[in-house]
């Protein structure tokens, strides 16, 4: 079964994958990071757990982002983390800041509605902005020009599993394009206009769907958790970015590249709250072909208060099967159903 991971430490071999081996095995990817200087202490907890249970075995580069300036102090206790080359990049202006077609009042105005919907974040101008450049210009940063794969990592998760080979030598061997290890339903008063957008763009861009795409995954309506306000056709269910390994080149791609440019000229990161995991996970269901989507089920994972949890003996600190923390009703936030459903 192609999907199967490989054996174990199958690639690793000798020094190989030494940091500073420069014919190693590693392919062309990083590890990276969106962090403030704030959340050190976070980030380093996140660093610990993937280096112990990953990387210290592949020493892929780290590559952290920021708005501002990393402090020398970030740098030097993150450094000391790992083996492997780490790099500090500042976000160009023109990628960071709010564009000039965005109206301020009109912005403030939607806020207010959002929060009286209960939108997390509605009035943090800068929560918004990240999701802006998580969805259509972290891919753009010159120091990603020659780099193909990437995972995503956010201060304060965890990882539970020891995972023996190269995960993105995986995702090049088996010609995926994208991994997940959660899917989540979404506050659909954070989408309302994100799926008629979409539809905008498709009817004047046929071309890009692909044959094997997920839309039924994507419309699927049968277990949309009540709301009383409806994201106007789409289900909401979305991989959860928190977590990616993925490759660039679909972001990369002319069918992305409009799709972004639409949603950014329609406003709808400011005006609503459009996160990047909808968006990247509405582009892949539409643009991509579902077979090249995998779930990491092997790669035990937490961001509060949500896990992937597998059962095996190479897991430790997780409660196999467990899905959530705290309060039950989450449970109905879990849509990994709906995916397996639709696409295997
Ligand atoms: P949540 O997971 O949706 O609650 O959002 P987070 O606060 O975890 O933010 C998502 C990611 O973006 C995290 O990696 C944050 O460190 C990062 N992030 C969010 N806002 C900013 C910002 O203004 N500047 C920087 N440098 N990073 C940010
Ligand atoms: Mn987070």
């Amino acid at each position: 079964n192609l999907d199967q991971p490989p054996e174990p430490l199958h690639r690793v071999s000798g020094n190989n994958y030494a940091p500073d081996n420069a014919n190693s095995n590693r392919i062309n990817a990083t590890i990276l990071s969106l962090v403030r200087n704030e959340e050190l202490e976070g980030i380093l907890q996140s660093m610990r757990d993937l280096e112990r249970t990953w990387n210290h075995k592949f020493n892929y580069p780290w590559t952290f982002f920021n708005d501002v300036p990393f402090t020398e102090e970030f740098k030097k206790a993150t450094r000391a983390m790992t083996k492997a080359e780490v790099r500090y990049e500042l976000i160009p202006k023109e990628h960071w800041e709010v564009p000039s077609w965005i109206n301020r009042d009109l912005f403030r105005e939607s806020a207010d509605v959002l929060k009286e919907q209960d939108v997390q974040y509605a009035h943090m101008l800068s929560y918004h902005q990240m999701c802006r450049w998580n969805s259509g210009l972290f891919y753009k940063h010159p120091a990603l020009k020659d780099m193909q794969y990437y995972w995503r990592v956010e201060p304060k998760v965890h990882f539970f599993c020891d995972v023996d080979y190269d995960v993105f030598r995986f995702m090049q061997d088996r010609n995926k394009t994208y991994g997940f290890t959660i899917t989540l339903y979404d506050s659909p008063p954070s989408v309302t206009t994100l799926w008629p957008e979409t539809l905008k763009f498709l009817a004047a861009n046929a071309q890009y769907q692909h044959p094997n795409n997920a839309m039924k995954w994507l419309t699927d309506k049968e277990r949309r958790p009540q709301h009383n306000i409806d994201a106007n056709g789409y289900s909401t269910c979305h991989f959860w970015s928190n977590f990616e390994i993925a490759d660039m080149n679909f972001w990369r791609s002319s069918a992305y590249e409009e799709y972004f440019e639409h949603l950014d000229r329609a406003g709808g990161f400011f005006y609503e709250r459009w996160g990047d995991a909808p968006v990247h996970s509405i582009a892949l269901g539409l643009f991509e072909d579902a077979s090249k989507i995998h779930w990491f089920k092997d790669i035990g994972y937490q961001h509060i208060p949500f896990f992937n949890c597998p059962n095996s003996p190479k897991c430790r600190g997780c409660i196999t099967g467990r899905s959530y923390d705290g309060d039950a009703k989450l449970l109905k936030e879990d849509c990994r159903p709906n995916w397996f459903k639709y696409v295997g």
